[in-house]
């Protein structure tokens, strides 16, 4: 078996067999090693992606022949990266920065589905789950320090509520659209060049070129985009390089 996995392209084999066999609950699982946990949201990622593999009749290798172009990156978008293959990683994931709850995952063709949690759906949660959600408000989303008991059973409830919505019909769950896109060109290959004050390869697209000398963001203290919870931000205050802890992930690495 480990033989036939190093083949490469028989990787992600027990996904596509969950897929075909409609096995929701095993890809729930197989999302929750990336993600970390059970939540609703990464349920509702799971079934999208889910949804889209079986309607477009896609396999994936993760090597852009699905492209999926995700709207939000809530909880909602590990489930997708799982089901569908397609992750930032391997840049058939599209990060469009509108905090929607919704996917859009497309063939190479431009044939195109598009899904988005229905907010008549996501309304009734809040009166589905009424434990869940008051321990959500005190714990993640107004970051009160719970009781370890509070915690633990925020997960559980998580964990019960992710299976129980599952189950819950697609067509009250997403509002769907076929449609034919435009699909992004295939990632570019960028050469990379040597920073002149830090000595570390850059790509050459993200560097700073002067006087026959190439610079990376840092060493320039240019401004660059960050990606984090409040999504995409332009940042242009000064990275201190020596902040972190030095030699610290090179001789992790090791
Ligand atoms: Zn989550
Ligand atoms: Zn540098």
């Amino acid at each position: 078996m480990v033989k036939e996995k190093e083949k490469g392209n028989l990787v992600r084999a027990e996904i596509e067999r969950l897929i075909a066999v409609g096995d929701l609950k095993g890809l729930l699982y197989k999302a929750a090693e990336l993600h970390g946990h059970l939540c609703g949201h990464m349920a509702y990622g799971v079934k999208a992606g889910y949804i889209a593999m079986r309607e477009l009749c896609l396999k994936s290798q993760g090597m852009e022949e699905v492209i999926a172009i995700i709207e939000t990156n809530n909880c909602f978008s590990d489930g997708v990266q799982m089901v569908t293959g397609c992750s930032f990683g391997n840049n058939a994931l599209i990060y469009r920065d509108f905090g929607k709850t919704a996917v859009t995952v497309a063939k190479r063709d431009g044939t195109a589905i598009r899904m988005a949690l229905n907010p008549v759906f996501e309304d009734r949660r809040k009166d589905k789950y009424p434990e869940a959600y008051k321990l959500f408000d005190k714990i993640v989303a107004k970051r009160e320090k719970p009781t370890p008991e509070e915690h633990e059973r925020l997960m559980q409830l998580f964990a019960e509520l992710s299976i129980a919505e599952l189950e819950e019909p697609a067509d009250e769950m997403f509002i769907t659209k076929r449609l034919k896109i435009v699909v992004p060109e295939y990632a570019p290959m960028f050469d990379s060049v040597r920073c002149s004050i830090c000595d570390e390869n850059v790509m050459k697209s993200r560097a700073v070129a002067e006087n026959g000398q190439y610079f990376c963001f840092p060493c320039y203290n240019q401004g660059y985009y960050q990606m984090d919870g409040s999504g995409i931000s332009y940042e242009e205050e000064k990275i201190d390089q020596d902040e972190g802890i030095s030699g610290g992930a090179n001789a992790d690495e090791e």
